[in-house]
C-alpha cells in the first residue's frame, strides 16, 4: 500500500468518525435512537479507490448523482458490500444503465420516469430484486411544477406514488428532499425537513411501508435528524470540499 493510500484512508476515517458523532449527537438531542438513521456517503467527483476505503471503513451505503460517473465506479467496486443510492436529476435515456447498478433512486418525480424505469427493471437481469424509488419533493415548486433542482410539489406526490406502486419491478420506499434554495423556504431548512415529514406521514397513511425519509446534507445533517429523517446524504463532511459546482 502506497504512504497516499495511507494518507487518504486517515484522513477518511477521521471524517468518517467527525460524521458519525453528529449524526449521534443529533439523534441524542431529538430523542431519537441512533439507528433509526443511516448514513448514505455521495461520492459524486471522487474516484472509486475512495470508494474502495470507505468500504474497508465500514460505509456499506453509497450514492452518485451522475451515471457518466457513476456507472464506471459501480463496476470497478462490484466486489465489494454497497448499496448504491442514485441521487441526481434523472434523464430517461440514463435509466438502464442506471438499474444496472442502483438499489435505490432518490429522485424520482414525474410518471414518464416511473415508466422508464420500471420498463428498464424489467428487461435487465436484476434477477427479481426490486428497485427502490423514493418519490423526491421540491419544496419550491408551484403547484403541479417542477424544482430548479428536480423534484416534484407537493401536491403531486400522491400521483406518483402511486405510479410507483403499480409499476412492476419497482417499490415504493418513501421521499427524499434537497433543501430549497430559493422561495419561502430559502434557508429555513429546518422548516423544509419538518414539511417533508408531514407529507411523509400524509404518503403513509396510502403507502405504510413507504418510510424511508431522505434529508439532511453536510451542512444541514442535524436539522434533518431532528425532523425525523431516516437517511442522511453527506459527501463533502467525509470526502472533503468538491472543486467546482457539484
Ligand atoms: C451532492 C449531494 C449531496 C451531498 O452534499 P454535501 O453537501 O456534499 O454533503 C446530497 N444530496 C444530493 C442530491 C447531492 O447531489
Amino acid at each position: 500500500m502506497t504512504g497516499r493510500t495511507d494518507e487518504r484512508r486517515a484522513e477518511l476515517a477521521a471524517n468518517l468518525a467527525r460524521v458519525e458523532q453528529r449524526i449521534a449527537a443529533a439523534c441524542e438531542a431529538a430523542g431519537r435512537a441512533r439507528d433509526e438513521v443511516t448514513l448514505i456517503v455521495v461520492t459524486k467527483t471522487y474516484p472509486a479507490s475512495d470508494v474502495r476505503i470507505l468500504s474497508e471503513l465500514g460505509v456499506r451505503e453509497v450514492a452518485e448523482n451522475r451515471d457518466q460517473d457513476a456507472a464506471p465506479k459501480a463496476e470497478a467496486c462490484a466486489d465489494l458490500l454497497l448499496s448504491w443510492h442514485f441521487v441526481g436529476q434523472l434523464q430517461t435515456n440514463k435509466v438502464r444503465s442506471v438499474v444496472g447498478y442502483a438499489d435505490v433512486v432518490h429522485s424520482v418525480d414525474r410518471v414518464r420516469l416511473v415508466e422508464a424505469l420500471s420498463a428498464a427493471v424489467m428487461k435487465s437481469d436484476r434477477a427479481g430484486r426490486e428497485l427502490g424509488c423514493l418519490v423526491q419533493v421540491a419544496l419550491d415548486a408551484e403547484s403541479g411544477a417542477q424544482g430548479a433542482r428536480g423534484g416534484i410539489a407537493p401536491d403531486a406526490v400522491e400521483g406518483i406514488a402511486e405510479a410507483v406502486t403499480a409499476a412492476p419491478g419497482l417499490r415504493l420506499d418513501g421521499l427524499m428532499t434537497v433543501a430549497p434554495l430559493a422561495g419561502a423556504y430559502a434557508g429555513q431548512s429546518r422548516a423544509a425537513f419538518g414539511r417533508l415529514a408531514e407529507i411523509s406521514s400524509c404518503l403513509r397513511e396510502m403507502h405504510p411501508a413507504a418510510n424511508m425519509v431522505s434529508a439532511g446534507m453536510s451542512a444541514d445533517l442535524e436539522e434533518a435528524v431532528a425532523a425525523g429523517a431516516t437517511h442522511v446524504r453527506i459527501g463533502s463532511a467525509v470526502l472533503g470540499v468538491r472543486t467546482g459546482l457539484r
